[in-house]
């Protein structure tokens, strides 16, 4: 109470109504700001469930933007990774290898927290350093092949023949003999039990063509996209020179492939890494006159051949890293 309230001479009834007025005046301002309390916290609440909608909505479009660069990028990680393991001590300089596993461990390092541009660059970057270790281990190969030839060329001086192919026999002409003279090998069936990597396919994965088989009865085995694409290439051979593509080997297994390799060295692929391990590679046989550098049935192939998806690699031209003119590739 105030000197100057005193002084008003206000009654004692007077005084009760002024303080029950200020209390209701208190009570109805700690209901406005209840009310204004209320208010404020049912938007916050309003503004947390839009948030969280909104980032529900950005976690459902950002999973599907990402699922193709993320596979993109998964599919090269994993090859990089096969190739690594494939091409130790097989390139004459370690050190694209180690650039490849530098780029592999950085792109698996950032990969959690990138965008879609940001996946595919690193799915190309590691594809482009997978590329590299993969020419690497080629170059190597076709040194080797190199020295293996001109060691097989000294040694075919002074050793007899070896015995033939599986390939038909030679004709009688000389210069239509087979160019082959290391120990038989035949085609494989697949593989039972196989797991699908190079030289274990199994018999899901493969395909026979319909027009031939080896010299032991052996159905000549491909990838079904492959053995089809070879069905209408032969379709399309057979009309222009009168005669179904001759094959001498198309899937080769594993041990196969060992035991090749074995025989003769680095002239036949690493096992596990042939073209033929994956189905994906036929040969014609090794006679020069029907198959040879300038034989009608090539010149058909290598112009054709490519319209099927069929070619003769680049290593395996006459000018190649690797001349083998019986050797064709599916490329789709
Ligand atoms: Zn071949």
């Amino acid at each position: 109470m105030t000197a100057a309230s005193l002084a008003l001479g206000t009654a004692a009834g007077g005084w009760a109504w002024t303080a029950d007025r200020r209390a209701d005046a208190r009570a109805e301002r700690a209901a406005a700001e209840e009310r204004v309390a209320a208010v404020v916290d049912a938007a916050d609440t309003d503004r947390a469930a839009a948030a969280a909608a909104q980032a529900a909505l950005t976690a459902v479009g950002t999973s599907a933007v990402l699922t193709g660069p993320r596979a993109a990028l998964d599919g090269a990680l994993a090859q990089a990774r096969a190739t690594l393991a494939e091409s130790a001590e097989r390139v004459a300089d370690d050190a694209v290898r180690q650039a490849l596993a530098a780029t592999l461990e950085a792109a698996e390092a950032e990969a959690p927290a990138a965008s879609a541009v940001r996946l595919r660059a690193l799915a190309a970057d590691v594809a482009a350093a997978e590329h590299g270790v993969r020419e690497a281990v080629a170059a190597r190969d076709a040194a080797e092949a190199e020295a293996g030839r001109a060691a097989a060329a000294a040694a075919a001086a002074t050793a007899p023949r070896r015995p033939s192919t599986s390939a038909p026999a030679p004709s009688a002409d000389r210069s239509c003999a087979t160019t082959y003279s290391g120990p038989a090998f035949y085609t494989s069936p697949p593989t039972e039990g196989g797991d699908g990597s190079n030289g274990r396919l199994p018999a899901s994965a493969l395909t026979a063509v319909s027009w031939a088989r080896d010299s032991r009865g052996t159905p000549f085995y491909l990838r079904h996209d492959a053995a089809a694409a070879l069905e209408r290439l032969n379709a399309a051979f057979r009309a222009a020179l009168g005669h179904d593509l001759a094959l001498d080997l198309t899937y080769r297994d594993y041990d196969t492939q060992v035991a090749m390799r074995a025989a003769l060295g680095s002239v036949a692929a690493t096992p596990g890494t042939s073209s033929h391990g994956t189905g994906l590679a036929v040969d014609v046989p090794e006679l020069p006159c029907e198959y040879g550098w300038d034989s009608a049935a090539r010149a058909w192939l290598v112009e054709h051949g490519p319209s099927y998806g069929w070619v003769s690699p680049a290593w395996a031209r006459q000018d190649g890293s690797n001349p083998e003119y019986w050797h064709y590739e599916y490329r789709g």
